[in-house]
Formats: structure tokens, sequence, C-alpha cells
């Protein structure tokens, strides 16, 4: 075995995967470069971190269970001119989150509230903080199987435990009074615990139908609201927008 690959073994052990793939290719470089011997180790180390640090990303993305990946940088708020550009790049910093704060989107189908959940998702996984992505029909689903296998309490933690639940298109289905109980008990147990960040269609007028209970719908919302931000998409849908540019969406004279 040569020398080189001596190191890149003992490299290997102790667990630097990157430096080891990249010695050699690194070590060339010093040597035409004549780097000194720091700027050498230097510079494989931080290949070495970086690498772990993308890993590190990829795995709590992972762990999040988003639906896509999509960035706020990919959102066009020219499209959606009630939205106040500069407010949304101020949650994105997370402080809300660090306040324990809730934050919800309203509005019609299309308009971007499930792309902006994911897009703060993403912002808040790359500053450190755990995300748990699900749409309410899930979530119910879930705690109603962990409920009539007597093991809810367990199940519960797995949505009270991460910095940021983001619960997607609540609204979309009519709840029954165990899956309406069920959400309760979600909100409750988070509340001024950690954030919830979720989206809706519905207004929050509607809830009491939604929930089939209207007492139960002001104790959710109760919790729900008190601190927290309120955002109303008023605007027109992106996906009825890209049918219109395709031809596929007729009766508009919307123009561009
Ligand atoms: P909603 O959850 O409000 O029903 P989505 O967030 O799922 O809507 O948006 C529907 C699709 O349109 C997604 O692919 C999303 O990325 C895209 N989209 C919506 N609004 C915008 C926007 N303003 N800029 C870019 N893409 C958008
Ligand atoms: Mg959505």
């Amino acid at each position: 075995m040569t020398e080189l690959e001596q190191v890149r073994h003992r490299l290997e052990e102790l667990g630097l995967q990157r430096a080891s793939e990249l010695l050699d290719a690194r070590l060339k470089a010093a040597q035409n470069n004549q780097s000194t011997y720091l700027a050498f180790l230097g510079d494989l180390l931080d290949a070495e971190l970086s690498e772990r640090k993308r890993r590190n990303l990829e795995v709590r993305t992972k762990l999040a269970r988003l639906p896509y990946r999509k960035s706020l940088d990919e959102f066009d708020f020219s499209f959606q001119p009630s939205l106040d550009a500069r407010f949304i790049r101020e949650l994105a910093t997370m402080a809300f989150v660090q306040r324990n704060e809730n934050l919800i989107f309203l509005g019609p189908p299309g308009v971007g509230k499930t792309h902006l959940a994911v897009a703060m998702a993403i912002e808040a996984i790359a500053k450190g903080l755990s995300v748990y992505f699900v749409s309410l029909t899930h979530l119910i689903e879930d705690l109603r199987k962990a409920y009539e296998e007597n093991r809810l309490d367990k199940r519960l933690r797995i949505y009270v435990r991460p910095r940021i639940l983001v619960i997607d298109e609540v609204g979309y289905l009519p709840l029954d009074s165990l899956a309406a109980n069920l959400f309760f008990q979600v909100v409750s147990a988070r509340y001024e615990r950690g954030s919830i960040l979720l989206t809706s269609n519905k207004s929050f007028g509607e809830w009491g139908e939604l929930l089939g209970d209207p007492i139960l719908a002001t104790a959710v919302l109760d919790r729900l609201l008190h601190h927290s931000h309120v955002i109303n998409i008023r605007g027109n849908s992106y996906r009825l927008r890209e049918k219109m540019k395709s031809g596929a969406y007729g009766g508009s004279s919307e123009s561009e």
C-alpha cells in the first residue's frame, strides 16, 4: 500500500469520507500551487465540512416530508399584489418561530399557499430549525389510527416535537367529531410551545361548519390566533394562469 493509500484509509477510518475522496486531487493542486502545509490542510477540512453541512441539510429536509421543494426566490410576488413581499421576507428570518408565533396563509386554491409554506419550511431548515409538514387529511388519518390502536399520546409527539409544524390544506374536507377533536389536541399541545404554519381555503368564520362544532372551532381558533400572523391572499390562481397561457383554459380575456 502506498503512503497516499494509507493516508486515504486513515481519513476513511476517521469518517472523513469527502477528505479521503479529495485527498489525491487537493494534494496535487497544493504541490502545483506551492501552497503551505497549513493551507492544504485547511482546504481539505473545508471540503469535508461543507459536504457534511450539505448532507445534514439534506437529511433534515427529508425528515420534514415536504410535498415538493420550492423556494421563496421562485415565488413571483408580482403575480400576487395583495401580498406584502417585504413582510414575507421578514417572516422568513424566522424571528416569529423564536417567539413561538403561528403563521397562517388563507386564500382560494392555486394562489401559492402551499408554495409559501414550503418556502418558509426550507428557510427554517436552512436556519437549523426542525420542521414537519403534513396535510390536515393525513394528520387526521394518522392520529385516528393511533387513537384506535390506543397509542395516541405517543403518536401526538411526532406533531408536537418539531419547532415548526406545517398543517396544509385545512378546509378541503369537513371533519367528523373525532377528527375535529384530534385537530384540537394538536393545536392545543403546541400552544405557546412551537409554531404552527397553516394553510386554508376557508375563512375563520367557516371553521365552525368545518369542524362541525362552533364551540370547538372557537377553542381551536382561540389558541391558533392568540400569537399569530394571518396572511390573506386574494389574487388569482397561478395554476389557471399557466393553463390560460397554454390556451387550455378558455373564456378569459386576461392579457399579458
Ligand atoms: P395553493 O396551495 O394556494 O392551492 P400552490 O402553492 O400549490 O397553491 O400553487 C399552485 C402551483 O402554482 C404551485 O406549483 C406553485 O409553485 C405555483 N405558484 C403559485 N403561486 C405562485 C407564484 N406567485 N409564483 C410562482 N409560482 C406560483
Ligand atoms: Mg395547497
